[in-house]
């Protein structure tokens, strides 16, 4: 049996595949049911072709077509149509669509079980669980943003603030809007029941500034006139935004680990938000985990394959998050944002490599 933990995007993309080569999967998600996390709900052409591996597709799921991309700092403003097709899909519906077809497959999925440790044998693996051992010749490690207990994120970086907050009245249209402003930026972009989803990452002090729902919007609206504009008679759904701590953007697991230990999703690599997209290589790194798993690889050779193969992704969206960072004062060219968007697309696109 395999242990899958976490039935995030990459947990569930694990056990799919799994199952489906005929492995009986065991998927343990400490959420009762699948529920809105801190995520700008970006999908791009990376993610749809992963989904479409796994039988979904983003506008069957009710996903917003977003047609073009925007950028607000200070006064100035720039936009680009996007070079891919791209969806907004909340992430309720998508964990939950991950899951029933995780079920639909074959895979066992426990939900509303938090998986407190992993040791192993001499035959495999021991799982705990509160009041409870389950026995597992292979684990897939996909708790996501969450550290596991007893496999820390070896040379993580200082951990970044992540907020989401959904909101009534504001007219995102058809494009994902980057509102960088002090201490952080912000993705906007239209919900499929009307609304927009506001979502950021602040760095440093910025983030307790920004706690309240009324904090957050303030400080995301002084980044620019365009933040200013959209978020003007914004209403929020929620009372505080959503929040994350201690996200460690940029880190890459190391090549190795303990044998039968494969570590997937953002337990293999942090992409910035934004810049990269988070699901698209979580979503891939499970495809590519479970082809290694029913190929019958070591997990430590894995793991020196998917450093690899998300080298390139982690360094280009570590730029952009870059650049993003110096503004609203740093940078002018507005006629430089378009082509430098579209470099930005095709380096850090994971199905590539
Ligand atoms: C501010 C911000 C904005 C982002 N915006 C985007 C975006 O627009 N587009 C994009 O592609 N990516 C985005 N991302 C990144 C994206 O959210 C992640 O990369 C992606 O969710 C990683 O998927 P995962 O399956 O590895 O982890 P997760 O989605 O975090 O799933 C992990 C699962 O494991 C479960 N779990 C955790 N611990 C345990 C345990 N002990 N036992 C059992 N279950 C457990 C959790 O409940 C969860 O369901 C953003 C991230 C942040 C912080």
């Amino acid at each position: 049996m395999i242990a899958v933990i976490g039935a995030g995007p990459a947990g569930c993309a694990a056990a799919i595949m799994l199952a489906r080569g005929g492995r009986r999967v065991l998927l343990l998600e400490r959420q009762a049911a699948a529920r809105e996390s801190v995520c700008g709900e970006f999908l791009g052409a990376d993610a749809a072709a992963a989904l479409a591996e796994l039988g979904l597709d983003p506008s069957a799921l009710g996903g917003v077509p977003l047609a073009r991309a925007r950028v607000g700092w200070g006064r100035r403003e720039a936009g680009f149509a996007l070079p891919f097709a791209a969806w907004g899909l909340p992430r309720q519906v998508l964990d939950g669509a991950l899951r029933d077809a995780a079920m639909a497959a074959g895979a066992d999925l426990r939900s509303g079980v938090a998986v407190q440790g992993a040791e192993p044998g001499p035959d495999g693996w021991t799982l705990r669980l509160a009041g409870e051992a389950i026995g597992a010749r292979q684990v897939v490690l996909a708790t996501g943003k969450q550290a596991f207990r007893g496999y820390p994120r070896v040379g993580a970086p200082p951990g970044a603030l992540g907020l989401k907050l959904h909101l009534a009245g504001v007219a995102a249209g058809d494009a994902v809007t980057l509102l960088p402003f002090a201490g952080g930026y912000a993705g906007l972009q239209p919900l499929p029941d009307g609304g927009a989803n506001l979502c950021a990452a602040l760095h440093g002090e910025a983030g307790t500034a920004a706690r309240d729902a009324a904090g957050f919007l303030a400080r995301v609206a002084a980044g620019s006139a365009l933040g200013a504009r959209l978020l003007d008679g914004a209403r929020p759904c929620w009372d505080r935004p959503l929040a994350v701590a201690g996200v460690p953007y940029g880190f890459r697991a190391a090549a190795g680990g303990p044998p039968g230990l494969f570590r997937i999703g953002d337990q293999a690599a942090v992409i910035p938000s934004f810049t990269g997209e988070g699901i698209a290589l979580a979503l891939h790194s499970g495809l590519a985990a479970a082809a290694a798993i029913l190929a019958g690889e070591e997990a430590a050779r894995f793991q020196a394959r998917w450093r690899r193969r998300s080298a390139w992704p982690m360094r280009w969206a570590g730029l952009g998050a870059w650049v993003l960072r110096q503004a609203p004062g740093a940078f002018t060219g507005a006629a430089a944002v378009a082509p430098a968007a579209r470099l930005l697309a095709r380096g850090t696109r994971v199905s590539r490599c």
